[in-house]
């Protein structure tokens, strides 16, 4: 039931002749109202005393809506995330279901699916690539999680739509996640292109009919290939043959919020129970996957060449220390630009903030523009003119001058994209430059018209944040600045390095992903530091070892295990308050239970940025060497939780396997 009780409920069949599967969907008396529940198991006995129990109202669903397997694993994932799982199935069921609504596929008109594409021709596949698929099709129809573990523009996509060949040929199906922002008309054109059956597509842009559709799609069995982000591992397969994971390290795969599932992790559990091959693709994986390809529990797939005739770029790093920078730029990195361009080249500039700059500052006092509702400065944006919080999205109209002094001299100090694009587009007036970030690309559409003006060839100079950092293929570009890799040198995140790395790696690899070289310049006031270096000489796999070895000394992950509880309130000390409370009780069950020197509780410390939004965090990090014994303690850390009176005004919540500190 769709119930914040960590618990199912029991009702009585009507009719000993009706039969029930668990997986379908039944109308039942819930307190004063009538609900839709899903039957998790069909039994003799009760807990209830039997004139308590209330019957069912209605059967939905004759087939079980969800199959066993599936239903095992939402339950398992419930139990993991330590989330109820009444509200884990009604966040996983398509709006549509979660009501009497029939299980049937409706279109409408403007719903009608693209002309069909003519297909692609298959390019023969390099001996590396040969030998991926090789392995992958001898898994079909069995358990094994692959690692594709291949350089930028090595062709693991064309690795995916071969293993899907096969697939198809044994008639199953194949799901694939991406992660959010590679979910773009060209990647589907890519699988639509290959291969002439249905496909259905699932993201959080679709209207709840849409999603209805791909859903029973999915589970009827009429949709050959599903494509979607995080949230659509969870969904009923009729005949299912692979799961992708495309760029498996990406942060999009864990939900932030709410039921906090890492769909990656979850991915490979399902494969497990369906006893299917999984594929973990990535240039730069994990080091919770890499730490599991070494030790053997996933098969270690290398496609160490680029594909084709492409080269893998040449490293730069541009020292910025005594330099004076214009705009942000360096004169050794507008040299770069300029002969690129002059080939008649593109070029792409990473710079990872929006906005035109991240201060505004006065110049007499020292005064900051900040956020009155966040610890946090207000970003400076000009089209239009305006400061913006980019953590409570909080909007301030420019201050004319300073609130402190009364001083006129306010300056904005730093750069981000906005600055970028109006910076290079005064020096090379002739050259388009192309700005994408979340602000340019708010309408839907924007991002598409973008990559297709880009994808069109003509010199051009991109900017941009993430968005266009990973998973796109610009043939074009053979240039790739990065404005200041410094942010990510000095993060306080435990994988803060792992994250700079993969990032550095992802950007490069939009450069010289066809015939020409690429070359990519590293604007750093630290070119001579030790991780950065190891990262542009020896590569991603000689840092990401220096990483696990780090890892392992401190017992963090993929070593150790984490969860953390985050509790935060409007009143400034109530959060400690109440995570003070709960490490009490989480230290008395360590010790009945006889933990003590298996489970570290840490805290209650502040979030990194204390108050947002308004409201006051605290975190309390709990850590273990057993996964086993940290689950145990948390499911009984739960139990006292839920009885804890935290007062309505602390929010609390327990994230497994955090991903950000
Ligand atoms: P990745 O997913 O590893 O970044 P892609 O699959 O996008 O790489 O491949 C990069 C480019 O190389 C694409 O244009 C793709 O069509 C091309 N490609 C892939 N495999 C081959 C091959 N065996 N021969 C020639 N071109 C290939
Ligand atoms: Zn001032
Ligand atoms: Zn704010």
């Amino acid at each position: 039931m769709p119930s914040p009780l960590r618990q199912s409920f029991d009702y009585l069949l009507p009719d000993e002749g009706i039969r029930v599967a668990p997986g379908a969907r039944v109308r039942v008396p819930f307190g004063r109202r009538e609900l839709t529940g899903v039957v998790v198991a069909v039994d003799h006995d009760s807990t209830v005393s039997p004139e308590k129990l209330k019957p069912l109202l209605a059967l939905l669903d004759e087939e079980p809506l969800i199959p066993p397997h599936l239903l095992s694993l939402w339950q398992w994932a419930a139990q993991y995330y330590q989330h109820p799982i009444g509200e884990v199935m009604h966040t996983l069921m398509p709006a549509g279901l979660r009501s009497k609504g029939n299980a049937t596929v409706k279109r409408r008109k403007s719903d009608t699916i693209l002309p069909p594409l003519t297909p692609d021709q298959p390019p023969e596949l390099n001996q590396e690539q040969r030998s991926a698929v090789a392995a992958i099709d001898a898994s079909q129809g069995k358990f094994t999680c692959f690692l594709l573990d291949g350089v930028t523009g090595s062709g693991k996509t064309e690795v995916y739509l071969q293993a899907i060949g096969r697939t198809l040929e044994l008639k199953r199906q194949a799901l694939v996640l991406v992660p959010e922002i590679s979910l773009t008309p060209q990647t589907l054109a890519r699988f639509r292109q290959r291969f002439d059956v249905p496909v259905a597509v699932m993201h959080s842009g679709l209207t709840p009919r849409q999603r209805l559709n791909a859903w029973l799609e999915a589970a009827q069995g009429s949709a050959d290939i599903i494509i979607g982000t995080r949230s659509a591992i969870f969904t009923p397969l009729a005949r299912p043959g692979l799961i992708i994971i495309d760029e498996e390290h990406d942060n999009s795969f864990k939900q932030q919020d709410g039921f906090r599932y890492s769909a990656r992790d979850l991915g490979v559990m399902r494969a497990r129970r369906e006893k299917r091959p999984i594929i973990l693709g990535s240039a730069t994986p994990s080091l919770e996957s890499l730490h599991n390809a070494r030790s053997g529990r996933y098969t270690h797939l290398h496609l160490t060449m680029r594909a084709g005739q492409a080269q893998m770029p040449r490293y730069i790093l541009v020292d910025t220390n005594n330099q004076r920078l214009a705009d942000g730029f360096s004169d050794a990195l507008l040299d770069g630009i300029r002969a690129h361009l002059q080939r008649g080249n593109q070029v792409l500039i990473f710079i990872n903030r929006r906005g035109f700059a991240p201060v505004l500052q006065c110049q007499d006092c020292g005064w900051t523009a900040e956020c009155r509702h966040c610890d946090a400065r207000m970003t400076l944006h000009r089209f239009p003119p305006h400061l913006r919080c980019h953590h409570c999205e909080r909007r301030d109209p420019v201050n004319q001058h300073c609130p402190d002094c009364q001083g006129k001299n306010l300056y904005a100090a730093g750069a981000g994209t906005e600055r970028c694009e109006a910076a290079l587009q005064q020096i090379f007036k002739e050259t388009p430059v192309i700005r994408v970030d979340r602000d340019a690309t708010r309408r839907k559409d924007e991002l598409d018209n973008l990559l297709t003006r880009i994808n069109q060839g003509d010199p051009c100079i991109l900017v941009g944040t993430q968005m266009l950092a990973k998973g796109h293929h610009f043939p074009g570009v053979t240039l790739v600045g990065v404005l200041d890799a410094d942010s990510g040198l000095f993060s306080a995140d435990f994988r803060g390095q792992e994250f700079m790395a993969q990032l550095l790696i992802q950007v490069a690899g939009r450069a010289g992903r066809a015939e020409q070289a690429g070359e990519v310049m590293i604007q750093t006031r630290h070119s001579t530091h030790q991780n950065l270096q190891t990262l542009v000489t020896q590569g991603y796999h000689a840092l990401a070892e220096q990483l696990l070895t780090e890892r392992q000394s401190v017992g963090m992950p993929p070593f150790g295990h984490l969860a953390m509880i985050r509790a935060e309130a409007i009143d400034a000390l109530a959060p400690a308050r109440f995570l003070d409370q709960i490490c009490q009780s989480a230290r008395q069950l360590i010790t009945s239970n006889g933990l003590q020197n298996t489970i570290e509780v840490n805290g209650p410390f502040p979030a990194p940025m204390e108050r947002r939004a308004n409201r006051f965090r605290q975190q309390l990090l709990l850590r273990s060497n057993s996964r086993s014994a940290l689950q145990h303690l948390l499911g009984e850390l739960c139990i006292s939780l839920d009885g804890q009176n935290s007062g309505r005004k602390v929010r609390w919540s327990i994230d497994v396997d955090p991903q950000d500190m």
